[in-house]
């Protein structure tokens, strides 16, 4: 497997994204004479410049309007080809990309533009030049890789092959199938990107939308398939044109385009089980079986308050760590660390965000291979030093700089509790409030980063997503996506933020980019849930009447349920499968807090219709800006009162 991207798929100068590109372990790319017109330099020395970064240069492009054209265009089109191979041969490549002629003076016809190609790869011939026809989805007269493929054929000249884009075949829903009958010799090069399903402009769409195959829409899987299934053994090569990826860091958007391309071939090889596909070995995906654990970085005095907090949610306190300054506090299944180590990963965690969720713990089936899947992937390891006693836990970093730890139950690594912590004695057994699993897991983050989360993800674990959607906060959009598995073990959703005054942002901006903005848990019955954390003396997120008055008229409600969602401050969603029930805590520190879940039925969403009425609710409870918290709040935040 030859892997490639295109130098307009990343953003900053010629230098950099050589660097980016061969720091995320490409073998090449393809190169557009624009982006190293700035640089000062021949194209001799350009191309030494790329294969000193340990790079080829596979393809050259574009080069444009060649085909169908009368005379005298015809006669000036080939000059302007002379000159292109000029810089080809200077640059050090063979390959040059030809898109199909969006020319107004451009005339139709197969043969016609069959024999221009002929002729010019005739030319590109003594210069040991190829030449790749590709269809664009705005072409002119050729806008399907069919026609394009025929055109090849009928042109019947060794130099000259056809090269096919995702973009173009999938973006125009032709279907890819009909790649299966073309011979993989005869295709030169393949294009890969992705992109979200936006009815608009297929230009438009093209040139700033396409992303990661994996990050979009387009089933990238079975363009791919059908590629390989030809026998095409050549480059893959990411060519993604992305308003965001041109402003994102070089080197994470690299990162990305590299991981996307693994997995992409990983999807491939399973979907294709009789091609052999060159793709580095991994493990499978893995399936989530559910979040074990999340662990809580605090220091001494906001380690209390989330503890009463915690307690007035039902959870107790049910041992202490052998070795280090750590607390589990435990609730049905779930089981919250809360970690006030003056050293190690939560210390330093806990100096850069204040009190955050700086580990999630997976249970997963087989922790040591998934561990080698992320690492395949690109993904950073995670350890520090363990502890006499201590179980050697395999862990991961996450995207926002969080670590992921894997716990599964053949390496016993299950029983970590009993064994790294002291139960208290004669404790009576708990009360609790009803509350059984981590329902969901919200991250926050900005928006430009969120592709990378959702690929990270997507690569590691055995999930689906669902479309993106906007939440509106008063002061901008949120974007959501949710990542899931089919059994709901595994459910994150995303929130990117554009701007720092949305409820999301300003977490951001106050935690200085922690990454889990809140914490769902389910119980059985909310109802019963409310009432004893009523007794426990929790206090809600207060939601307005015009909530419920509004609730009356979507769904037709009950009245005595109704009043009962009124009076528990508790938030109703329905969908064609069941129904769904949401209670939130006040907010913790930075802007933290917890929900609360009751799915009846098959529910599936997440209220995603009752996110504005939550985000108003946070916002009037918010402080003005630079204003200390008002005192009688409950949970205030210490970090800022004793640092202002
Ligand atoms: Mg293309
Ligand atoms: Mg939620």
């Amino acid at each position: 497997m030859k892997t490639s991207i295109a130098t307009v798929s990343i953003a900053g100068d010629f230098v950099e994204k050589l660097a980016a590109i061969s720091a995320a372990g490409f073998d090449g790319i393809e190169i557009f004479e624009n982006d190293f017109l700035a640089f000062d330099g021949s194209p001799k020395e350009v191309g030494q410049m790329v294969r000193d970064h340990g790079l080829e240069i596979y393809l050259f492009q574009p080069f444009r309007d060649f085909e169908g054209l009368p005379e005298p265009y015809r006669s000036k089109a080939f000059q302007r080809a002379e000159r292109k191979f000029d810089i080809m041969q200077e640059l050090g490549t063979d390959l040059v990309l030809i898109c199909s002629s969006v020319a107004s003076a451009a005339l139709g016809g197969i043969d016609r533009a069959a024999d221009d190609l002929a002729e010019l790869g005739a030319i590109a011939a003594k210069r040991n030049l190829r030449i790749g026809y590709e269809a664009l989805a705005w072409g002119k007269h050729v806008s399907d890789h069919r026609d394009a493929w025929e055109i090849v054929r009928r042109a019947d000249h060794p130099n000259v092959g056809l090269i096919v884009d995702s973009f173009h075949t999938l973006g125009r829903q032709i279907d890819p199938q009909t790649i299966r009958s073309i011979p993989g010799d005869k295709i030169f090069f393949v294009q890969l990107a992705d992109a979200p399903n936006i009815d608009m402009d297929l230009l438009y769409w093209s040139r700033h939308f396409r992303n990661m195959p994996g990050e979009g829409d387009l089933d990238v899987v079975a363009f791919m398939s059908a590629v390989a299934a030809t026998g095409y053994e050549g480059v893959l090569s990411l060519e993604i044109f992305n308003d965001q990826f041109r402003g994102g860091s070089p080197k994470a958007i690299a990162l990305d385009g590299y991981r996307s391309l693994l997995n992409l071939m990983d999807e491939v090889k399973y979907a294709e089980p009789n091609l052999i596909i060159n793709v580095p070995d991994m493990p499978k995906k893995t399936d989530v079986k559910g979040i074990e654990f999340v662990e809580f970085a605090a220091n001494e005095t906001e380690a209390e308050e989330l503890g009463k907090l915690l307690s007035t949610m039902g959870f107790e306190k049910s041992g202490n760590h052998i070795s280090k300054e750590v607390a589990l506090w435990r609730q049905g299944k779930i089981n919250i660390v809360i970690n006030t180590e003056r050293e190690g990963f939560a210390q330093s965690s806990y100096i850069y965000h204040g009190t955050n969720i700086c580990d999630i713990g997976m249970r997963v089936s087989d922790a040591q291979a998934t561990v080698e899947r992320a690492k395949t992937l690109g993904a950073s390891l995670f350890e520090q030093p363990v502890g006499p006693g201590e179980l050697k836990i395999p862990a991961i970093r996450g995207v926002g700089g969080g670590i992921i730890h894997f716990i599964d139950d053949k390496s016993g690594l299950e029983k970590v509790w009993e064994i790294e912590f002291k139960q208290p004695k004669n404790t009576k057994p708990p009360i609790g409030a009803g509350l059984r699993t981590i329902d969901h897991i919200a991250e926050t983050m900005n928006y430009e980063e969120m592709l990378t989360w959702l690929l990270f993800y997507a690569s590691i674990f055995n999930t689906h997503k669902t479309p993106m959607i906007d939440v509106v906060d008063p002061a901008g959009l949120i974007r959501s996506q949710v990542i899931e598995n089919e059994s709901g073990s595994f459910r994150l959703t995303l929130n990117g933020a554009e701007n720092r005054r949305t409820l999301a942002g300003n977490f951001l901006a106050e935690s200085f980019g922690s990454s889990v903005q809140h914490l769902a848990f389910s119980t059985a019955d909310i109802f019963e849930t409310y009432e004893q954390l009523c007794k426990n003396g929790f206090i809600p997120l207060k939601i307005s009447d015009n909530y419920y008055d509004d609730l009356d008229t979507r769904f037709e409600l009950d009245a005595n349920l109704l009043q009962k969602l009124r009076q528990n401050h508790i938030l109703y969603d329905r969908d064609e499968n069941g129904e769904f029930f949401q209670l939130y805590s006040q907010s913790y520190g930075d802007g933290f807090f917890f929900e609360i879940t009751e799915r009846r039925g098959a529910y599936k969403g997440y209220g995603a219709s009752n996110a504005m009425y939550r985000i108003a609710a946070q916002k009037r409870k918010m402080p003005p800006k630079g204003m200390p918290k008002l005192l009688n709040e409950p949970y205030p935040r210490q970090r800022t009162k004793s640092n202002p």
